[in-house]
């Protein structure tokens, strides 16, 4: 690894960075591929706290933590800037 790429790990905090995906895995197995039920706006914009998700169902937390990620609902994860969703176990290098 380059010096200069070492400094720019150390500069952008990769324990916060690591704590970060910590709390979005937590917040994916919370709302991910489950029944549950999550706050959701119509198109009205009208609020309804109880919104029912079935687990085929893509709730606004889950899409809130990929639009994080630079992924968009009509952009397949896979092909998104090159980059694969991450999974369980995944480390910084
Ligand atoms: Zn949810």
């Amino acid at each position: 690894m380059h010096e200069d790429e070492i400094a720019f790990i150390a500069a952008n905090d990769p324990e916060s960075v690591l704590r970060r995906c910590a709390a979005d895995r937590k917040l994916l197995k919370l709302h991910g591929g489950k029944m549950h039920s999550c706050p959701a706006t119509d198109e009205a914009d009208y609020l309804d706290e109880w919104t029912q998700f079935r687990h085929e169902d893509t709730c606004p937390v889950v899409q809130l933590i990929a639009e994080g990620y630079g992924w968009a609902e009509e952009t397949s994860l896979a092909d998104a800037q090159g980059q694969t969703p991450p999974t369980e176990g995944d480390r910084m290098t």
